[in-house]
């Protein structure tokens, strides 16, 4: 992808939202292909190449184990994950998946207030505050201005802020991060506080990491590009811009476009 500027990646923070919140994303999706044939809560434990095609095997929502039998599987689960699964794809592949093994971790919390006091008192209507407290970011909502009640990002780490944070009780986030957050806001950061709700993604289970750089020029980014047999990825891990849903969306189209493209010439 070309870009006409340039673009500090680790800097940049763009606040697009999607009306309804991020849920509405895979809601399309599932309205898309049709609800009877997503299956939910039943997590992939093995995915192995037959010669017919592919073996998909799950556990079910009561607990059984269940297979689906196709001609082709893409699969998009994060890449260090894969390696737990029963696959007979070999040990190179497996290598390869292990370059992308270890999910970064990040966290967050949303603090609920009973009102803006952000916009009546000190007039700020969306945006981000940096820090260089461990809060690293403080984001304000850029939705609902002039309402009573609003969610703040009271922190937006990673590395070891988000470790140390993740080790906390939710409750003792909570405390820690309104803490910090009153040394910018004043007391109404503490007084006004209704809620809180905070994500680890290292602690979250089918994720355990918030995002994987992939080293694109890696001969192993490449092989695991080609698929392995029957078999292909997706995920943001691989493209070339990880960590962002259009990456998801850019391996996606990699992986359907390579299939495509072996369906037609077979
Ligand atoms: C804190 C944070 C902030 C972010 N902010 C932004 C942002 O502002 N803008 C942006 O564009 N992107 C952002 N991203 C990145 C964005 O969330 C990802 O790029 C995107 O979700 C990747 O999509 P994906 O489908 O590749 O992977 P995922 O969304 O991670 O989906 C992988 C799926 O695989 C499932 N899975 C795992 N194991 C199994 C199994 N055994 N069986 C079945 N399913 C399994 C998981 O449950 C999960 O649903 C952010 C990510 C984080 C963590």
């Amino acid at each position: 992808m070309y870009f006409p500027f340039e673009i500090n990646w680790e800097q940049s923070m763009l606040m697009f939202q999607p009306k309804g919140g991020m849920d509405t994303t895979y809601e399309y999706f599932v309205r898309a292909i049709g609800k009877q044939n997503v299956l939910l809560s039943s997590p992939v434990t093995g995915v192995e190449n037959t010669t017919r095609g592919v073996t998909v095997t799950y556990t079910a929502r009561n607990g059984r184990s269940r297979q689906i039998d196709a001609d082709f599987a893409i699969v998009s689960a994060p890449a260090g994950l894969m390696r737990r699964w029963a696959t007979n794809w070999g040990p190179d592949v497996d290598a390869a998946l292990g370059e992308f093994a270890v999910g970064a971790p990040a966290g967050k919390i949303g603090l609920q207030y009973r009102t803006r006091f952000w916009e009546d008192d000190h007039r700020i209507f969306g945006g981000i505050t940096e820090t260089d407290m461990d809060l690293a970011h403080v984001w304000y909502p850029s939705y609902g201005y002039g309402e009573r009640k609003g969610l703040v990002v009271g922190y937006y780490n990673t590395g070891t802020n988000a470790r140390t944070y993740a080790d906390m009780a939710p409750k003792q986030r909570e405390l820690r991060a309104v803490e910090q957050g009153v040394k910018i806001h004043g007391e109404k950061y503490r007084t006004e506080l209704e809620s809180s709700f905070s994500v680890a993604w290292h602690k979250v289970p089918y994720i355990e990491g918030a995002w994987a750089y992939p080293n694109t020029q890696s001969s192993r980014f490449k092989q695991l590009q080609q698929g392995a047999g029957n078999v292909y990825f997706a995920g943001d891990w691989m493209s070339e811009i990880s960590a962002w849903q259009h990456g998801a969306f850019w391996a996606a189209r990699y992986a359907v476009q390579a299939l495509h493209t072996r369906v037609m010439t077979s």
